[in-house]
This record gives C-alpha cells, structure tokens and sequence, in this order.
C-alpha cells in the first residue's frame, strides 16, 4: 500500500512527488507517456521565473526528474483506466496493474481541443496537426495556416515561422487575446499573416492537407486558402475521462478544488491542467502540486 499515488508526471504531478518525496511518502508515480505534460508540445518557455532568455521544455523536465530522482523516486509508464474508493483508501488500475494507496494526487493534465470541422480528422498526421515542435519540420518553405488567438496559437505561429514560409494566423475575433509580448512578437514577424474576423469551415486535400476554406465572421463572405499544413490551437480539454464521473468537476469536466486542492473525495487532490481554474501555466501547475503534496501530508498525518 502506497502513502500517496500522483497520477500524470507534467509539472504540477512532478513538483507534488518532489514534495511528497521530501516528506518522505511513500509515493507511486503513474504517467501515461512521457514525462513532461503538455509543456513538451512547446519547444521553450520563456515565462517560467529563473531562467532569463528561457528555458527549453525539454531541459527544464530534465531538470525536474532529476530532482525526484535523487530522492530515490521513479516513474512508472503505465496509463491509468480506473480510480476507485476502497474501504477508504483507493484502487488505482492500469492497463497491467492495480495499486492501492492511501491518497491520491491527480495531475493527469489536459491535451489540445479539436474543433470538429470537416476534413480535421481525417487529415490528421497528413497535415493537421497539433503540436508545433513535433511536426514544424515537415513544414519547412511551405504556407501554413494556425487556427487559434490564445497563448499557444501565438506562440506556436512565432516558432513555427522559423520553417514555414509563410504562416496565417487565423482568429475569429478582431484582437487576440494572447499575452501583450507575443502579439508584438508575431506582428513584428514578416512571414506571419494575422486573418482576424474568420473561421476555419473545412479542411481539403485527397491524401495530404491542400487548402482550407475560411469564413469572413462578419460578412459571411468564404475564402478558399491554399495551403500544406493546418494547425490547430483553440485551447485544451482535460484527460479527466478515467475518473468515469467520480469526482466533481465543472462543465467542461475540469476537476472542481478547493484552495488546498481537495476534490469532491476525501483523500483524493487535484492540481494542474486538469484542474477548474483561471490560469493555465507551468507557474501554477507547480504552485499546486506543492499545495496538494501538502494537503496530501496533512490529511495522512491526520487519518
Ligand atoms: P486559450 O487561451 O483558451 O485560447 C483558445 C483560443 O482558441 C482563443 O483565442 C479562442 O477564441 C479560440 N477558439 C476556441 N474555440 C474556437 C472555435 N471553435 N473556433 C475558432 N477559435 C476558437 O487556449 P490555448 O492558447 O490553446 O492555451 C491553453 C492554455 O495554456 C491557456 O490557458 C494558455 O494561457 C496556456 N498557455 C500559456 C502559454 C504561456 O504562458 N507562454 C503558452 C501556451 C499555452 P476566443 O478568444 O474568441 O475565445
């Protein structure tokens, strides 16, 4: 029987075991894939304090399994299925296995939103995609398109410059709404094209994406653009489906929590992307994961 259980090994569920681990619980530690959460999907950040110029993802989740690591914890690379309450404490089940612990921390993350429009799933991995860093390469001299006006869109369409010869950065509003610095960033960039007041109706091409067509929001008036790649970012959906509804969450299924992050079930904390919340960052997720690890010693101390 393990003291606590941290599901997901982002940066909300590494900082929880790296305070877990200093207070010496005996900790399980189940990740789905690969450590690293959704920051991975970036290729730097430059908003995580201490690290001036930024950091890349890659190095800062290195340094953050190092971490746990030298407090003699590992991480186990299997996906859980199941969360269920047992005579007060928990069944974790995995695909291969079933572990029992006393408490359980949730930061099982979130993954990017699809929109649903035709010709998205089917052209996916032939030219719709999701992540800039993985697949920015193939796009090298080619005209993309990026659907999206947040953080990420802007973000990714600045990175994704860097290959492409062009990108069209397509947002249905007038403004984006990402942060102040990376708008002055992608309007200072040559090769990216704002297209404001559109939306994305359909993606076309027989084996690979060829063009897309847009909608004028305002006019109604449609569009068709040539193009090789299609990028999609409109924001993330929590991978909260394994809880099968155990636990309260808001209506977009992101996990409900107090300010100690106690969901709805005595014992079990949430923290992170999958978490109901106003902001999104490495920043925060790690904030809570050191509230829940926390929360998580005090109720154990207490039981
Ligand atoms: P986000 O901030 O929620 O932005 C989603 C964008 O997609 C919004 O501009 C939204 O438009 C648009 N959108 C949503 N549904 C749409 C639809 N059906 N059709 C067209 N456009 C649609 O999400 P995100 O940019 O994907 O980022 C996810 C989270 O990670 C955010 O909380 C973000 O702050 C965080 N993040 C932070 C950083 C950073 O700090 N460096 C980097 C990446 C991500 P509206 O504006 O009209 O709603």
């Amino acid at each position: 029987m393990y003291d606590l259980a941290v599901i997901g090994a982002g940066p909300a569920g590494l900082t929880a075991a790296l305070y877990a681990g200093r207070f010496r619980l005996n900790t399980l530690i189940l990740e789905k894939v690969s450590a690293g959460g959704q920051i991975i999907l970036s290729s730097e950040i430059e908003n995580y304090p201490g690290f001036p110029g930024g950091i890349s993802t890659f190095e800062l989740i290195e340094r953050f399994k190092k971490q746990i690591h030298e407090l003699g914890l590992t991480i186990d690379n299997s996906e859980v299925c199941q969360l269920q309450q047992n005579s007060g404490n928990f069944d974790i089940i995995t695909k291969e296995n079933s572990y029992q612990a006393q408490s359980v921390i949730i930061a099982s993350g979130a993954k990017p939103r699809r929109l649903g429009v035709p010709g998205e799933e089917r052209l996916t991995g032939r030219g719709v995609s999701y992540c800039g860093t993985c697949d920015g390469p193939l796009f090298r001299d080619k005209e993309i398109m990026l659907i999206g006006g947040g953080d990420r869109a802007v973000e990714e369409a600045i990175f994704l410059s860097g290959y492409a010869s062009k990108v069209y950065l397509v947002h249905r509003r007038s403004e984006f709404r990402a942060s102040a610095i990376l708008i002055e960033k992608a309007r200072n960039n040559p090769k990216i094209e704002p297209v404001l007041e559109s939306v994305l109706e359909e993606i076309s091409g027989e084996s690979r994406v060829e063009k897309v067509s847009l909608k004028n929001t305002k006019t109604g008036a449609i569009s068709q653009i040539p193009c090789s790649g299609v990028f999609i970012f409109v924001g993330i959906e929590p991978n909260t489906g394994f809880l099968k509804n155990i636990l309260d969450t808001d209506e977009k299924g992101f996990i409900i929590t107090d300010q100690q992050m106690l969901t709805s079930e005595k014992g079990v904390f949430a923290c992170g992307d999958c978490r109901s919340k106003t902001l999104y960052q490495v920043i925060t997720a790690c904030a809570e994961g050191a509230v829940a690890a926390d929360s998580a010693h005090k109720y154990l101390l207490n039981r």
